[in-house]
Order: structure tokens, then sequence, then C-alpha cells
């Protein structure tokens, strides 16, 4: 029987709390191993990106739980969606970021022995699940892509008690929401 493997996708401490929680409970049924991904080329500024990143690590570490962290390489990821920075969130230049930091997670996957994904890009209320899964499934190749269902109700009752520093916009410089 193929052992799961699996990669957790993530892109803050607070979307993926609970989900961070449950893999490491073994609530998620077949999954053996697990490592968290922080792979966001699409954060903007680069001190935001910081701010973010520590607070995955720091979350991480205070389960014990396996992370990798890859490059930073926001210039790369502007090219990859120039001519979409007029689009709203959810439009295509969405869907272009998801799968553009998927397959380098997918690669990140077959370099480590893994063999299977799961993200927490969806959890928000702004972000659309299906655009997430479809992104995804337009990569994957041999690696098994898992659209988990997370508990949305642990995920809140765990930020509710923990300091997570928490930002009010997606991530690249196109989501920054104007002060009205
Ligand atoms: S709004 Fe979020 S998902 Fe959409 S392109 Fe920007 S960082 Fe990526």
């Amino acid at each position: 029987m193929n052992r799961t493997r699996l990669v957790l996708v993530s892109c803050c401490a607070p979307c993926s709390s609970g989900a961070i929680e449950q893999l490491a409970k073994g609530d998620i049924p077949d999954v053996d191993d697990f490592i968290v991904l922080f792979y966001n080329p699409n954060i903007f500024p680069e001190s935001e990106y910081k701010k973010r990143l520590d607070e995955q690590i720091k979350y991480c570490d205070s389960l014990g739980v396996k992370y990798a962290v890859l490059e930073y390489d926001h210039d790369a990821w502007r090219d990859a969606v120039r001519g979409l920075e007029a689009e709203p969130e959810r439009g295509a230049r969405c869907g272009i970021c998801f799968a553009y930091r998927f397959k380098r997670a997918v690669q990140f996957a077959q370099d480590n022995g893994y063999n299977a994904i799961a993200c927490v890009l969806g959890v928000s209320r702004h972000k659309d699940q299906s655009q997430v899964d479809m992104a995804a499934q337009s990569v994957c190749g041999d690696i098994k892509y898992l659209p988990i269902k997370w508990d949305d109700n642990l995920r809140l009752q765990i930020n509710r008690e923990t300091d997570f520093y928490r930002q009010n916009y997606c991530g690249c410089e196109f989501s920054i929401r104007k002060k009205q």
C-alpha cells in the first residue's frame, strides 16, 4: 500500500492553523507524513512577506511540525501575472498565481519524496475554492492533489485564541485594499 506523504501548501499562519493541527493530531485519514510548505513569492512588500513567514515558522515550531521555505522570487512572479494587474480578486490573475505556486510545490514534492499535495489557499472568505482546486489539478501531474475540506470552526477557534499577526489583504500589491 502506498503511504501518503503530503505537502501542505500554506499562505500564512492564520489560514493554515486548523489544517496543521488536524494533520498533526492525525485527524486526516491515510496521511502518514506531512510537511508545511511556505512558497509565497506573490506577497508584497518583502517586509510583509517576512512577517507572514515568521508567524508561520513560529506556529509550526510550537507544534513541532516540519516546514520548508522556498525562494522569494517576486520579480519572476510579477512576470507570470503581467498584463493581469487590473484583474479583481478571484479573477484571472489569481488563477495564474495559484498555478504558479502549485507548480513549484509539485517540484518540491517530487524532489523530496512526497506524493500528495493539499492546500489552505482557498479557506479565506475572499477566495474561490473551486478556482484554487482547478489551478492545483492543472499542474499536479503524477503528484496527487487532495482537495481536503478543513475544519473551519477549528481554524477560527485557534485564531481567536492565538495572537497571530493578521494581514488585511491577500498578498500581492494589486490586492492591497485602499483605506476609505
Ligand atoms: S490577490 Fe492573492 S491570489 Fe490573487 S494574484 Fe494577488 S496574491 Fe495571488
